[in-house]
């Protein structure tokens, strides 16, 4: 039906002579309507979760500006017949009513209408009140590794006693914040300006303990941070930074990630949306003296945190246990940037930061294809060697993918300490199939009956899901983080 009224159209359109006299004058008085960047900016600082509304007009017209339900009810008036001239115009929506009570979060649209000599004209434009959800199939099956960069002994960058912890620190606290109230599970490398670990110990087993002083050796520390995501079996790992340079050369906005890791593809993806909606946020500061570089996504080779598992680089000493999940270190402004500084030391600037983490990450989550989160019911801690070992696990699909032909498997390795970062596969003790059809957000309880490895020892049980393909068949290899179990074998 639609079509074809729209072919009737395209006809009347060919028919229509070059020269016909339009029978009714366009209206062009709107040159551009939109809400800025994301649904949460705003230029009242008041508040960073409201909508930004900009109207750019060439001519004179009366203006009505509307806040209206998705169904047409008007929540707020904005403008209500207001003669304005040509030019530009901003309004800022916080979210409420007009009696001054607030709406629930959600939908709505920004309604213009506009009249003058030329007639009238209207454009809508959808907004959101409030954060979007993340994963709403199920966010509580979510957790995040927020890691503030430095602390304690260890300051970061610092200029004009503004010092990179405490900015870190507070973005990191922001950040969590926000994905708590989206009912997502959040694990915080620290919440206080203390070096990691507290209290310190030797951490990678190198024989030195911790940084002596500022900008020491900190391989413990990084370490630990590491260890805290892969024991958390995070979904991702966020290390958040800004940057410093010796000069006042350097300013912009970058996010590393690892380049030489099997979740390389799932990093590249996480860094470029966490890149993309912090650059959006500080767009929406943009004035005389600031704008954002957009220095994008780049190779985090030299970073500890996104290197991959080698036993044998001397220097760092020991990189047992890489991080497991996509990770990125964001690098969002510089400290040692006078106009970049004056924002950090703004909170609503450090708000936007974590809110655009805090999208990215909601971007990354309504995108990648898996997800598993493994949840022991019942794992045997001693059993003979050979033996039967039946494990009943819970798997949650915290993808999008819905599952068709995968099994969860167990595999031995060798015990090591904390988690194993080598992303070894193992030897397989046992293989159930995930029933096809285990939706985006939905949990399965299996029972695995394995068969525990032929030698005495101490081992660890990996639990992985196998999908098959030539390429990186197991969830392991994609940053899905495998189940640990310790396991003991007795002769
Ligand atoms: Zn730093």
């Amino acid at each position: 039906m639609i079509r074809q009224q729209l072919a009737a159209l395209l006809v009347a359109a060919a028919l229509l002579p070059a020269f016909a006299p339009v029978a009714v004058a366009e209206n062009n008085t709107i040159s551009s309507f939109r809400v800025i960047a994301s649904p949460f900016t705003s230029d009242d600082v008041s508040t960073r979760h409201a909508a930004g509304i900009r109207l750019t007009m060439a001519r004179g017209a009366i203006v009505t500006l509307t806040i209206d339900q998705p169904g047409g009810a008007v929540v707020r008036r904005l403008a209500s017949g207001d003669q304005l001239a040509a030019g530009n115009y901003s309004w800022a929506w916080a979210g409420a009513d007009d009696g001054g009570a607030l709406m629930p979060d959600g939908d709505y649209v920004a309604h213009l209408v506009v009249q003058n000599g030329l007639g009238s004209d209207s454009r809508t434009r959808s907004l959101r009140k409030g954060m979007p959800p993340i994963y709403p199939a199920n966010p509580g099956a979510i957790t995040i590794l927020i890691n503030p960069g430095h602390g304690g002994i260890n300051t970061g960058a610092a200029t004009k006693k503004v010092t990179e912890k405490f900015l870190n620190l507070d973005i990191g606290l922001r950040l969590q914040r926000l994905l708590v109230a989206a009912g997502v599970n959040v694990v915080m490398t620290r919440t206080t300006d203390v070096h990691i670990p507290d209290p310190e110990f030797d951490v990678n087993g190198d024989g030195v303990i911790g940084p002596t002083k500022p900008g020491g050796d900190d391989w413990d520390g990084l370490a630990y941070r590491i260890d805290m995501g892969n024991e958390a079996r995070a979904d991702l790992h966020i290390f958040n930074h800004n940057n410093g340079a010796g000069c006042r050369c350097r300013r912009g906005t970058m996010t590393f990630t690892g380049l030489q890791r099997s979740w390389t593809p799932e990093g590249t993806a996480f860094a470029t949306y966490v890149q993309a909606q912090q650059i959006n946020q500080l767009d929406t500061f943009r004035s005389d003296t600031y704008y954002p570089i957009d220095w994008g996504v780049r190779n985090g080779r030299a970073f500890y945190t996104l290197s991959p598992y080698s036993l044998t680089v001397p220097t760092p000493p020991l990189e047992p246990r890489p991080a497991l999940q996509p990770t990125v270190l964001t690098e969002s402004l510089y400290v040692s940037d006078p106009i970049e500084r004056g924002l950090l030391m703004q909170p609503i600037a450090r708000e936007a930061i974590a809110i655009g983490m805090y999208l990215g990450i909601r971007d990354y989550l309504a995108t990648r294809d898996y997800g598993i989160r493994y949840s022991v019911v019942d794992a045997p801690a001693t059993v003979p060697v050979n033996g039967a070992a039946d494990y009943q696990l819970q798997v949650t699909n915290t993808g999008n993918q819905t599952s068709s032909g995968w099994k969860l498997q167990l595999h031995s390795v060798p015990a090591v300490p904390f988690y194993d970062g080598s992303e070894a596969i193992g030897d397989l003790m046992g293989s159930v199939a995930i029933p096809d059809g285990l939706a985006p957000g939905q949990t399965t309880t299996l029972t695995v009956h394995a068969v525990a490895p032929p030698a005495s020892g101490g081992w660890l049980v990996k639990g992985d899901v196998f999908i098959g393909g030539a390429e990186r068949p197991y969830l392991s290899q994609r940053g899905v983080v495998a189940l640990q179990v310790p396991l003991t074998t007795e002769p």
